[in-house]
């Protein structure tokens, strides 16, 4: 069986990482460089019950990220480095009676599910961060909710992907072929290739080489310098994000999200936003220096869900549209088209 895959992105790195560990010749097509995209541009958080989901996509975020540990385990093992994969919790912060209400709702409601959820008071919360923004009323703590660091994971499994299958960068598909319904090959700007079955994980421009609806959301991001364990939790708010990296003086912010397609670049409008989110969150966090900017492209659908499993052309499985949830979605994915290939497991009518 040999199967080729579209895109490097952390989608198209742990399926090539799954079906590689069952015995499975991988080709990876990757227009850039393979550990980029989204998926390294992205914050890395675990987070389906921060990002307040519900239903029955809820509990699908909730599986992969119960798979997070065994993937991690395993990929650490083979590739020998390190992912930053810390079950830090999450605190989801309120900045009006308004938000602080649904969070509350929220709580109720995922401690009905039997999940851990816990609702702390100003008060309760000044006890921890001496710096917290004057208007923050209370917050949420998800403990189960974690992060990864999304690079590290990349470049561990790039590493991986290099050594046990074939890469080919800095080529890029321009059209799926099908015959009688069934796929047949790719039409690169280095050639033509065949194989068994192929894998569309091309992240937001996964609709410029199929007719599905799946666009780029634009996401602004920076860094901070922050001490090394100055603050052990990801603060999360509709205001921004803020991750600080394990063993690391690093405190990842992010995102604007904007629908103007790939146009790239960090504008000023997008990192005062960011600036003013964390400084609202951490009035100390004004004092510290900026480390780097930096942008990615959430690939996006209309309803939000990802496309998994059948594409209407037998042996052409998709795996892609992960929006905001792609870096948690990635175990659960990885298992998409095995161990029978052509099975659907997820799709997006499933899901629905
Ligand atoms: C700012 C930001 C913050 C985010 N934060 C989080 C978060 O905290 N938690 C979370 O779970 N998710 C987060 N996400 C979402 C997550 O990053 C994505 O859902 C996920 O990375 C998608 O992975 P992917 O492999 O499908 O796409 P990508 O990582 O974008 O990879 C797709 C790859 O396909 C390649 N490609 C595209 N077209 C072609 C072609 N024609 N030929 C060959 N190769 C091609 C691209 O070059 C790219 O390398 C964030 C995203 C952004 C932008």
């Amino acid at each position: 069986m040999e199967v080729i895959i579209i895109g490097g992105g952390l989608i198209g790195l742990s399926i090539a990482f799954e079906l590689i560990e069952r015995g499975v010749k991988i080709t990876i097509i990757e227009k850039d460089k393979i550990g980029k995209g989204a998926s390294w541009a992205a914050g890395g958080m675990l987070a389906p019950q921060s990002e307040g989901l519900d239903g029955e996509f809820l509990n699908f975020c909730l599986e992969s990220r119960n798979l997070y540990g065994d993937f991690i385990k395993r990929i650490e093992e083979k590739t020998l480095k390190e992912t930053g994969y810390w079950k830090c919790g999450i605190l989801k912060l309120a900045f009006s009676k308004e938000e602080a209400q649904k969070i509350k709702q929220d709580v109720e409601r995922f401690k009905r599910l039997g999940l851990p959820a816990l609702w702390l008071d100003r008060k309760a919360l000044e006890k921890e961060y001496k710096n917290l923004g004057d208007e923050v009323i209370g917050g949420a703590l998800y403990k189960e909710d974690s992060q990864v660091d999304n690079r590290k994971l990349c470049n561990a499994l790039a590493n991986y992907v290099k050594q046990n299958a074939k890469v080919l960068e800095n080529t890029k598909v321009l059209k799926i072929d099908d015959k009688n319904g069934k796929f047949n090959k790719l039409i690169t700007d280095k050639g033509e290739f065949k194989a068994d079955l192929c894998v569309l994980s091309a992240g937001a421009w996964s609709g410029e080489i199929l007719d599905i609806p799946v666009f780029p959301l634009k996401g602004e991001m920076l860094a901070l310098d922050i001490q090394k364990d100055e603050i052990d939790k990801v603060l999360y708010s509709s205001k921004s994000y803020l991750i600080p990296r394990r063993d690391f003086h690093r405190l990842v912010v992010g995102a604007t999200q904007e629908n103007v397609g790939f146009k790239g670049g960090n504008t000023a409008y997008g990192t005062l936003k960011l600036l003013k989110g964390s400084i609202n969150t951490l009035k100390n966090l004004a004092y510290k220096n900026i480390q780097e900017l930096w942008f990615g492209y959430r690939p996006s659908t209309p309803d939000e869900l990802p496309l998994l499993g059948n594409s209407g052309i037998e042996n052409l499985v998709l795996a892609t549209g992960h929006h905001r949830n792609g870096i948690l979605l990635a175990p659960i994915t990885a298992e998409v088209p095995h161990p029978n290939l052509t099975k659907v497991i997820y799709s997006p009518h499933t899901l629905r």
